[in-house]
């Protein structure tokens, strides 16, 4: 029976390649499908794809394209999305966005982690505390107006109270609206963000890969494909002059492999991470940062290392954090 699906679905796409052909001529520059993209191939590796694609050269409709640990279902055109993996170790971003035309752009292909990402800035701010620190990496989109979310607060690990996750976790997204900071840098960013209470719903997050757009924004506890992954980020948008707007925001909190505390700097903590800290950098991806080097920026919220459980310096953005979002809003 799986293998009659298989081979129906490499009929549909071999059926979808004849017609893209069919209906543009403009993309008799080279027809040839592009190896991995080849009908059959659900997943696509974007490490074996050229940063720009032509649609006609990768059929994607209904695939997912996938970056490591990392993936998304390609989205329409016109949108985008981003996905980003954290580890307890590192992080791995990838992004689709696909312009009007159905081209498709990926963005952050291959593994980044700790030491690699952006590339390193002319000066080290290494030794530097967050207040000093002005490094940010802009990503391409912002909020409009106020993002609103849901939590599946049922799915909260047992060991930690209910109540108090909703609150780290609506905390957090105040952190980034608020631009909560320790540096007196006052709060610039006009987009606000709105918790509107219990979802059943489930984060559009597969064991790494971004779902479809559903257009709700969920943050959920569950499972990723890796123990060692802590949480993932999908964030969508929708292609504008400037900036990209974000029209949805999941987030997976993995309570597969480890634990979590809203208490992270109580004595009795043990080796449990900071639901508000990770949150907190998670959201920094909502309202559209990227990842700073960890190694030239470890004490940022958007370096792309969790500095330990047990700890909840990710709570309070930096004075890069704070200025990355400002640049947003001029
Ligand atoms: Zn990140």
């Amino acid at each position: 029976m799986k293998r009659l699906f298989a081979s129906g679905m490499a009929l549909a796409f071999a059926v979808l390649v004849v017609a893209t052909f069919a209906r543009t001529p403009a993309a008799q520059t080279d027809p040839r499908v592009l190896e991995a993209c080849e009908p059959g191939k659900q997943a696509i590796d974007a490490r074996a794809l050229p940063r720009t694609i032509d649609q006609n050269r990768c059929p994607v409709a209904g695939r997912v394209i996938e970056d490591g640990m990392a993936g998304a279902a390609v989205p329409p055109p016109g949108e985008g999305v981003h996905v980003e993996l954290l580890t307890e170790r590192g992080a791995q971003e990838f992004g689709v966005r696909r312009l009007e035309d159905g081209a498709i752009e990926l963005d952050h292909v291959g593994s980044e982690s700790a030491g690699t990402g952006a590339g390193p800035p002319a000066f080290t701010t290494k030794g530097v505390g967050e207040c000093g620190d002005a490094g940010f990496d802009e990503n391409g989109w912002r909020v409009e107006g106020t993002h609103v979310y849901r939590i599946n607060w049922r799915t909260t690990p047992r060991d930690v109270p209910r109540r108090a996750a909703i609150s780290a976790i609506r905390q957090a997204s105040g952190n980034v609206a608020d631009t909560l900071n320790g540096c007196r840098l006052g709060d610039r960013v006009p987009a606000g963000v709105a918790y509107k209470g219990y979802t059943a719903r489930h984060a559009g997050v597969g064991g790494g890969a971004c779902e479809t757009d559903d257009g709700l924004s969920v943050v959920s506890f569950g499972a990723l494909s890796n123990p060692g992954n802590l949480a993932a980020a999908c964030v969508h948008t929708r292609a504008k002059a400037g900036y990209d707007v974000v029209t949805s925001s999941d987030v997976k909190l993995s309570k597969v492999g480890h634990h979590w505390t809203t208490n992270p700097n109580s004595r009795s903590c043990r080796g449990r991470y900071d639901i508000e800290g990770v949150m907190t950098h998670e959201r920094g991806h909502t309202f559209g940062l990227g990842h700073v080097v960890e190694d030239y920026h470890p004490n940022l919220t958007m370096g792309p290392v969790i500095n330990g459980p047990c700890q909840s310096s990710e709570r309070s953005l930096g004075r890069g954090d704070v200025l990355g979002l400002d640049g947003k809003y001029p």
